[in-house]
């Protein structure tokens, strides 16, 4: 950038038309081209659009409901959708309640390493952990189930926090000819950015789509989360640009 000002220095108008078309190829590589829309080889992930992670549920994301239109309009374009659910037994090992003196949000050591500890959430066969009642996408082919193991959580629909066991998501999206995943749902920080940086990790394009997500945003874990998904590939996207 010096280079080019010193060599066109002197000569008014090229400078002008210089800084001109650099401003504007600054403006195209700020602004990437939105990712080509949605065909038979995408599936869309909608992670846990389930009532305790609504305003009023257990562990509410701020403005998760706002989500749910959203996903039910570009759940349209997709010709397969998958739905995952947050899936705990009482006492799970994410749960503050499970350990004396320990309080929602405090971090704990377990043998995988860091956990977050939460209040309850998303309990097995408790209305918190069914799906928002107005989420309508009937023809989604498939549920994951994620963090039914008692030991270990699971913010990846991918692969659970020991970073070893398996969902089984990657075999069957591989199975159905699935290339790319589109990533939304609750909440942006957590369980779609572990969902969408593991889809990298076994070989999926992946995108997410910003504003059919909401976040927790504990202590700067948004801003982390984005970094690390651009880091691993993931591209960010937003619904006008995939479903009209
Ligand atoms: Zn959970």
């Amino acid at each position: 950038m010096m280079r080019r000002r010193r060599v066109l220095a002197g000569v008014g108008g090229a400078v002008a038309a210089s800084t001109a078309s650099t401003k504007k190829a600054a403006a195209q590589r700020a602004r990437p081209s939105p990712p080509p829309p949605p065909g038979p080889g995408d599936a869309l992930i909608v992670v846990d659009v389930q009532n305790d992670f609504i305003p009023g549920g257990a562990l509410a994301v701020p403005r998760g409901d706002e989500v749910v239109p959203v996903i039910n309009h570009l759940a349209k374009a997709f010709p397969w959708v998958v739905l995952t659910q947050d899936w705990h037994g009482p006492g799970h090992a994410s749960f503050a309640s499970s350990y004396p003196g320990k309080k929602p949000f405090e971090v704990v050591k377990l043998p995988y390493g860091n956990q977050v500890l939460w209040p309850d959430h998303c309990v097995q066969g408790t209305e918190g952990a069914a799906f928002h009642r107005d989420l309508a996408i009937p023809h989604a082919q498939l549920v994951i189930r994620k963090g039914y193991n008692p030991s270990v959580d699971s913010y990846s629909a991918f692969i659970e926090a020991d970073r070893k066991s398996r969902t089984g998501l990657d075999a069957w999206l591989k199975a159905q000819g699935i290339k790319r995943v589109f990533c939304c749902g609750l909440a942006t920080d957590f369980c779609v950015a572990w969902t969408a940086q593991d889809a990298r990790k076994l070989g999926f394009q992946a995108v997410v789509i910003e504003d059919a997500c909401r976040a927790i945003d504990l202590d700067g874990s948004l801003a982390r989360a984005w970094e690390a998904m651009a880091k691993a590939g993931v591209v960010r996207s937003s619904s006008a640009t995939i479903a009209v």
